[in-house]
């Protein structure tokens, strides 16, 4: 089979790779594209490059209603290709095309909000407590970015990144995961047709240890926008000892779900499905610690049961198919070692926990539920798996609820299904996570910003502020007497 041929996009031109690798369709087992591995020296042409445009006149001079028209217009182009995009990140991450059309259209309105927000972002004038002085605030572009994605949703996590800082008049160099590059590499030639100047966005892929590495510690970068896994973030600040950069970091979660007997349950159950089963669980926002009042546990985790065993399993470019393949061999390996651990260590298989029959050559793995029972220090209830594997523990009373949801370093997501909106609201304030979702799951916007709490990450992304953090301010003083300075010995 002939392999298609990616390229690295850097200072405007689609480059002829010097070292490829190649990448494998998740739901087969097969390679099926060549990808670029971005060397160190790549990465010095595409920062330099990044570098030159932060500062050249067809970039730096442009209005910020200029910037937001290129945005606009990036974004109608998203949606005028989504369904190519899709099959490239079904292809290449094994993600379910349903998903992936539906995402990658919405990913459009990223870059046409923070298009739009481009021209509204303004600065300020300081009622300064001296008479002789008038003080303004410019926010100016913080610099060159390096924006770094994991496998998962690469163009919409890419999408909160370059929609701001491009907003803001910085330029960027993008790094696609190694794992599934193919629809950013491809989002690229969009780009190049907005007329975006050459350089303001480079988009490569490469490995963490030296094109992520390089380009995180890049003298030149000034900005570091990180998604990915908690330890991969602790190498990401290592690097940015240094170059200094502001770094914002998106991180994995352990979201826990709660279930009040009040609750509508069957919507409560489609709820959980959406959160843990979707996108096979590799979901920054995965559902994946169930906590259910302990009145209708056995109830709802027969509703659950019913469900994780009816959904259609197969070939993830079927518009049918509710679940695909795990996007790498070495994820269902991690997967199948935890769940392992934990029946070990008590827990009881509600069901899944196996590869599913008659998918041989992909990384499939079964939608798996575990009942934890009541030991919240078994690996499933403790690590983020990213993938399809709900554990699920008991509560008595609100307050245990509330303890169970926050006895986890991290605080990415939650949700909260009850019919009691006293007790929403209390749940909601009580639970340490940058979203909270109730009686319902999954649901995002560019206008709400989003991060975590804890080992979640650092800062937000999404909503009016994100633009603000690829700023940086300046404050300008203008002396407004014609009186010779008093006392040049004297701070003033
Ligand atoms: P990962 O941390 O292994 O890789 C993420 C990126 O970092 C890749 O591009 C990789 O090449 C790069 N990288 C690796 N080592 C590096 C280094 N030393 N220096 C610089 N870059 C380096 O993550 P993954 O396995 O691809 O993705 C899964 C993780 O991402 C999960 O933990 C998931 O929760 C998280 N995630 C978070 C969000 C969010 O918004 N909070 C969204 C999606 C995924």
């Amino acid at each position: 089979m002939t392999l298609v041929a990616f390229s690295n996009f850097i200072d405007g031109a689609f480059d002829a790779p010097t070292v490829t690798f190649e990448s494998i369709d998740p739901s087969t087992g097969t390679s099926w594209a060549t990808m670029p591995a971005a060397t160190e020296a790549d990465v010095d042409r595409a920062v330099a490059a990044a570098h030159r445009a932060l500062h050249s006149a067809a970039w730096a001079s442009l209005t910020a209603t200029a910037r937001g028209k290129l945005l606009v217009r990036l974004g109608d182009l998203v949606v005028a290709n989504a369904d190519r995009l899709a099959e490239l990140e079904t292809r290449d991450t094994g993600k379910i095309i349903r998903e992936t059309r539906a995402q990658i259209a919405y990913v459009g309105d990223y870059y046409r909000y923070y298009g739009g927000l481009a021209d509204k972002h303004e600065g300020s004038f300081v009622p300064i407590d001296k008479a002789d002085m008038e003080v303004t605030i410019r926010p100016e572009p913080i610099g060159v970015v390096a924006a770094v994605v994991p496998w998962n949703s690469q163009l919409f996590l890419s999408a909160v990144k370059l929609g701001p800082a491009l907003a803001a008049g910085c330029t960027v160099v993008l790094k696609a995961s190694e794992d599934g590059p193919a629809p950013l590499l491809a989002f690229a030639e969009l780009v190049h047709e907005a007329g975006f100047p050459a350089g303001t966005v480079n988009i490569l892929t490469g490995f963490g240890h030296d094109c992520g590495r390089r380009l995180t510690s890049h003298p030149l970068v000034s900005r570091v926008a990180f998604t990915g896994g908690p330890s991969t973030a602790r190498a990401i600040v290592s690097n940015t000892a240094e170059n200094l950069a502001y770094t914002t970091l998106e991180l994995g979660g352990k979201s826990p779900v709660v279930v009040f007997a009040d609750a509508d349950l069957d919507s409560a159950a489609n709820a959980v499905v959406a959160g843990i089963f979707a996108a096979s669980g590799q979901s920054c926002v995965a559902g994946s610690r169930l906590l259910v009042e302990r009145s209708i546990k056995g109830e709802f985790l027969d509703r659950l049961k019913r469900k994780a065993e009816a959904i259609r399993i197969g070939n993830p470019q079927d518009p049918a198919t509710e679940m695909g393949p795990l996007a790498t061999a070495r994820q269902r390996e991690w997967i199948e070692k935890i769940v392992g651990a934990s029946l070990a260590g008590g827990g009881r298989l509600i069901t899944g926990g196996d590869r599913p029959a008659g998918h041989d050559g992909g990384f499939y793995y079964a939608p798996t539920i575990i009942d934890a029972q009541d030991n919240a220090g078994l690996p499933c209830v403790c690590e983020e798996l990213f993938g399809p594997v709900l554990s699920v523990l008991a509560f008595d009373t609100e307050a245990e609820a509330l303890a169970l949801a926050n006895d986890t370093p991290f605080g990415l997501a939650s949700g909260v299904y009850t019919a009691n909106l006293g007790k929403a609201h209390r749940m909601a304030r009580g639970i340490h996570a940058g979203v909270v979702w109730v009686n319902t799951y999954r649901a995002v916007s560019p206008l709400v910003p989003f991060g975590g709490y804890g080992m979640s990450g650092l800062g937000r992304e999404g909503g009016l502020d994100a633009i603000r953090d690829y700023t940086r301010s300046k404050s300008v003083w203008i002396r407004t007497s014609d009186e010779p300075i008093p006392d040049p010995f004297v701070m003033r």
